[in-house]
């Protein structure tokens, strides 16, 4: 599995449910995790939540790239170039990446570069709420269990320090839109994540 990340809480905010519930299952998973702008203090923190999160992955490799954050789009041959030498690197039977109309600029150009790299994958978007709004309708969907929710939003907590002065780092957000897509998904538990899958080969 390849998971790729514009900043160090885009993934355990998109798919940090996901992830915990595959790697609880039997089916060794492997990760390689892909965060492109952390740089500081939010490096380190990127870290140790990953190191945490893929505990009990087959086998981990953790990318933490030092992209200035929201200035992607201006550093475009760097990612490009970014994104092609983890081409050469990684063959993955899932990607999880941004939202291909993500509307936070970095977000996009993940989800560019992600498009443009692999094009023989099964890629899902997962999504961020935010300020903008850009929320929309998903079409795939993940049930995560009571616990496992819970658990992504303690894991929030403890490893994002830097973020919790911002108003919309906030627990109850997170766990409230798990809880509607576990509503639209009728998860047994009531909660789930979801994601955009553009394009699906059966
Ligand atoms: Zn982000």
């Amino acid at each position: 599995m390849l998971c790729i990340g514009a900043h160090s809480d885009d993934l355990e905010i998109g798919c940090g449910g996901t992830l915990l519930t595959w790697l609880a299952g039997a089916r060794p998973v492997d990760v390689t995790w892909v965060v492109l702008s952390a740089e500081g203090a939010r490096a380190s923190e990127a870290r140790r939540s990953a190191s945490a999160l893929l505990a009990r992955a087959a086998a981990r490799r953790v990318v933490i790239a030092g992209f200035r954050d929201g200035y992607l789009p201006a550093q475009f041959a760097d990612a490009k170039g970014f994104f092609e030498d983890l081409k050469r690197k990684v063959d993955p039977e899932i990607i999880l990446t941004h939202w291909l109309h993500d509307r936070h600029q970095d977000h996009r150009l993940v989800a560019d570069l992600t498009w443009n790299t692999w094009r023989n994958h099964l890629v899902l978007e997962y999504e961020i709420p935010k300020y903008e709004g850009d929320l929309s309708p998903p079409n795939a969907y993940v049930p995560v269990s009571a616990s496992i929710a819970r658990r992504k939003i303690n894991h929030l907590r403890r490893y994002f320090a830097s973020q919790s002065s911002k108003d919309w780092f906030i627990g109850e957000n997170f766990l409230g839109l798990m809880r509607l897509r576990g509503i639209e998904s009728r998860s047994p538990s009531g909660f789930a994540e979801a994601f955009h899958a553009r394009k699906l080969v059966l």
